[in-house]
């Protein structure tokens, strides 16, 4: 029996992951900069939080979640990284020694969808969380922070939204006038958003369906509804991101997926690369009330995630040069101790080596470097030894010369500098002494 992966998720093999490694690096390096530190929390959390804080009619928790019972315990495999972050922030009392908190996390999500590009049953996310802060200058520096990732990351053509979901009491006046409007269009609306109405309105503006869709596109927006404060807000938003010179459009209509935002709102799309309909390469906004919803202060917060699937789908082929790479070839064991030992010099300098200890003839073993892709080979003989030396062959130009054996991986590294510049752009993944 031949076993296949489980619908919807995917296996990562070694030829991609450079690719990954490349675009995890610039999300850290980029984030760090802006004074975010990493957090990891579980993958499992109580089926709970996820219905408290996502909230209890949207689609990911009535229907995308992966649940199992465990002795008496609901679990769930986190479908999104805010609710279990900001678990960890209550539970840990981060509040009492901290006034703004910044964190990123990157990880496996899960959630039960329809599986098609762009859109997994497992799916990777990267996303940050600042708890403790108002905004709205804090959002601003964070779309901004954004859009320099993604151009980092290769990703072309952005297009900044943004929104405000304002507060509880523009949530409920909105809520009725939403309501006013759809009642009387009721019969036409999906069974599901039909449902919704008296549940949660709200979540009707994200339907998928289209004549959901079509009714929706004539209701009144939440920007018309915006109590005083949370249009200041929004305006100071509108502000920075202007003083920033980041380009953004406001769409009245950007509603996302979860119940827990209030006040800023935003998603970055691309028409870029392969992306097709699944264009939302990120999403986050404000959650100020999720903090003490979940047991803890009165604490604001905002956070986005963002799918590196998509960003890999929109950044297309920008294949970053692989690590320089050299093969030895030792003939006989003492050689092979040898290189050994010069194998792990190489690695402290930034070098990808493959020592061939294998055996065989010099002649098998240079075929086998040839087809290694290798650029260099150290041969590493008896003789050579004896005379503290070794043989360094260029598999490209076909030349070969002698170098002494205690200042060979100094050499090597030199070569590579000559011959594969970009490749050593990479860091030393130790440090040479
Ligand atoms: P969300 O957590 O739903 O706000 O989504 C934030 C981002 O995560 C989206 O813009 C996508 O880039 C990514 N994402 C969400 N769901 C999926 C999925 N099922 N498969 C792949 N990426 C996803």
């Amino acid at each position: 029996m031949q076993f296949r992966s489980v619908k919807g998720m995917n296996d990562i093999l070694p030829e991609e992951i450079r690719r990954w490694h490349g675009l995890e690096q610039t999300f850290r390096r980029i984030v760090e900069l802006y004074g975010y530190a990493e957090v990891r929390t579980p993958l499992l959390e109580q089926t709970a939080l996820f219905v408290r804080s996502i909230g209890e009619t949207t689609d990911v928790v009535e229907k995308e979640m992966f649940t199992f019972e465990r002795g008496k315990e609901s679990l769930t495999m986190r479908p999104e990284g805010t609710a279990g972050a900001a678990r960890a922030y209550v539970e840990a009392a981060v509040h009492a020694r901290e006034p703004v908190t910044r964190w990123y996390y990157a990880g496996p999500m899960f959630r039960a969808e329809q599986p098609q590009r762009g859109r997994y049953r497992q799916f990777y996310q990267a996303g940050c969380e600042v708890f403790g802060d108002p905004g709205p200058i804090c959002d601003a520096e964070m779309i901004d922070m954004l859009v320099l990732f993604l151009r980092e990351a290769g990703v072309v053509e952005l297009e900044v939204v943004v929104n405000s979901m304002g507060g509880s009491t523009t949530r409920e006046r909105y809520r009725a006038a939403l309501v006013e409007y759809l009642r009387p269009r009721a019969s036409e609306l999906s069974e599901h958003s039909r449902r919704r109405l008296e549940v949660n309105p709200l979540r009707i503006l994200d339907s998928k369906d289209e004549h959901d869709r079509a009714l929706i596109s004539g209701a009144p927006t939440i920007l018309d509804h915006l109590e005083d404060d949370d249009r200041r807000h929004f305006d100071g938003l509108r502000r920075a991101l202007d003083a920033l010179g980041t380009s953004y459009t406001v769409e009245p209509s950007l509603v996302r997926g979860f119940d827990y935002y209030t006040r800023t709102l935003f998603e970055i799309r691309s028409q870029a690369g392969e992306l097709g309909t699944q264009n939302a390469l990120l999403g986050g906004g404000r959650y100020d009330g999720m903090i003490k919803s979940l047991g803890g202060p009165q604490v604001p917060a905002i956070g986005f995630a963002v799918g590196l699937e998509r960003i890999l789908l929109a950044a297309g082929e920008h294949e970053r040069s692989p690590l320089p790479f050299c093969c030895i070839a030792p003939i006989g064991e003492r050689a092979a101790h040898a290189g050994l030992r010069l194998a792990r010099g190489l690695r402290e300098r930034g070098v990808r080596v493959e020592l061939d200890g294998r055996g065989g003839s010099l002649k098998s073993m240079l075929r086998r470097a040839d087809s290694s892709g290798a650029r260099l080979c150290i041969v590493v003989g008896d003789a050579e030894l004896e005379r503290g030396v070794v043989q360094l062959k260029d598999l490209a130009l076909h030349a070969q010369h002698e170098l002494p054996l205690d200042a060979a991986a100094e050499h090597v590294v030199e070569r590579l500098r000559a011959v594969e510049p970009a490749a050593m752009h990479e860091p030393p993944v130790g440090g040479a002494d």
